[in-house]
């Protein structure tokens, strides 16, 4: 635990450090990683052994981020077909630590990191978060999934450094409010869904005695009018990051907010075209990203599934870590329940994650009718499921995880083949038909 803790400073250290190279000095240090990932990929990952011969590639015909473009783009689905694939030979996996994540289309998809790589995205988020201000001693309040408590080491624990304090997504925003300003935060961070609802409630109630130093969001895609009610109510910068579970931090902003610092010491970060194609700097592209250091489950030019612009500017802060503009990406709907609680979208589909049955969903779209009305579609795997069984329960799961008490709302299952595209054909997970500002 103790040497967890060092080693995450050490880490923490490093990084800041690499924050300030020069191009060069981070392209040589990015090539070669890459050539190392490669070369491990191809000998003890399944599936990059396989396409790296179907391509007639060898992996030292990989020697820089110029090389890379050789090997395909790789999708969700591909993974999704066959995930013990990705998984290398050299780890057990009950050994490694399991993320869930549901991506921006309610396709569920496991993730394994190795206990190196959980140290280093500790340490990447504590280099944003350092990047804005935090300090040592700060108190820091993280809104968050019930699943992320506790990951702390007990020396940090002891010592109160760098450790949030969780306060449960789940909870109504009375509840996280009356929690947040018992806690006192210096530093206030979660869910951007969240905090914009807890924005609004901390407004209409005026309450000011919610008092950070700043605001950090994250994990979902924030407007711009959003971005300026955290900061118009709490008075305080709002800093925005960019992450997911595959890859933790992509990239944050710094106290300038010139654009995104890329982790570019741990990624490679691309903007590709339809035919997968790198952009050119300020073009906009699909952002695609190589895991430099996660050996357990080596990804390769993944599409995260957002679009993006690397931007030509550099920053005034003086980092030389390459900065990019999310432009297009997941966006949901907060969802409203009769006892007046607003509950962000991402505490459902974190809810929906936890389900202990969650491994047979191939796919899910949850969709506010009316203010007790929620229709779910479920799409299935080829999988043997009692359907009136699995239903039962994930219904009375909902309404167990969200405090909803008897009856209150209805919950509506439905198995279907395929999950309905809305009018923009984009996919999105939570939609609520009581706003107009849907997405459709
Ligand atoms: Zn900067």
């Amino acid at each position: 635990m103790i040497t967890n803790s060092l080693q995450a400073f050490y880490y923490l250290h490093k990084f800041n450090n690499i924050a300030y190279w020069n191009k060069d000095k981070l392209i040589n240090f990015q090539n070669k990683q890459l050539r190392s990932i490669v070369k491990y990929a191809y000998d003890n990952v399944p599936y990059y052994h396989k396409i790296f011969r179907q391509n007639g590639l060898n992996p030292y015909d990989i020697r820089d981020t110029q090389d890379i473009n050789k090997i395909p783009i790789l999708r969700k689905d591909i993974i999704r077909a066959e995930p013990e694939a990705f998984l290398s030979r050299q780890f057990d996996s009950n050994n490694l630590r399991c993320l869930s994540t549901s991506g921006s289309t309610g396709k569920p998809m496991l993730i394994y990191i190795n206990s190196k790589e959980d140290l280093l995205r500790k340490a990447r988020h504590l280099r944003a978060n350092t990047s804005c201000g935090q300090k040592l001693l700060d108190r820091w309040v993280l809104i968050t999934s019930p699943n992320h408590f506790g990951t702390s080491t007990k020396l940090q624990r002891i010592l109160r450094f760098y450790v949030p304090i969780p306060v449960s997504v789940f909870s109504s925003v009375d509840e996280q409010a009356s929690k947040i300003e018992r806690l006192n935060p210096d530093v206030l961070d979660g869910y951007s869904s969240s905090l914009v609802l807890l924005a609004k409630y901390v407004q209409e109630n005026d309450l000011n005695t919610i008092r950070p130093k700043f605001v950090i969001g994250g994990a979902e895609l924030v407007d711009e009018s959003s971005k300026r009610v955290i900061e118009d109510v709490f008075n305080v910068p709002f800093f925005d990051q960019y992450a997911c579970v595959e890859f933790d931090r992509i990239s944050w902003q710094c106290t300038e907010k010139v654009g995104y610092h890329i982790d570019s010491d741990s990624l490679i970060v691309q903007f590709v075209d339809a035919e997968g194609n790198e952009v050119a700097k300020g073009e906009k592209g699909e952002i695609v990203c190589t895991s430099l250091f996660n050996n357990a489950m080596p990804l390769i030019r993944y599409a995260v599934g957002d679009m993006g612009v690397e931007s030509y500017e550099e920053c005034s802060c003086g980092r030389k870590l390459p900065l990019m503009k999310v432009i297009e990406g997941r966006s949901d709907s907060s969802l409203v329940f009769p006892d007046g609680r607003t509950i962000s979208p991402r505490a459902l589909t974190v809810a929906i994650n936890m389900f202990s049955d969650y491994n047979v969903f191939d796919q899910f779209q949850i969709i506010q009718k009316k203010i007790d009305l929620f229709h779910i579609f479920v799409k299935l795997k080829d999988v043997p499921v009692k359907k009136q069984f699995l239903s039962r329960k994930f219904v009375e799961y909902l309404n167990r995880t969200l405090n909803l008490s008897n009856n209150l709302v209805t919950f509506e299952i439905e198995f279907v083949d395929e999950i309905p595209l809305r009018n923009t054909g984009k996919l999105m997970m939570v939609i609520s038909e009581l706003s107009k500002n849907n997405g459709d």
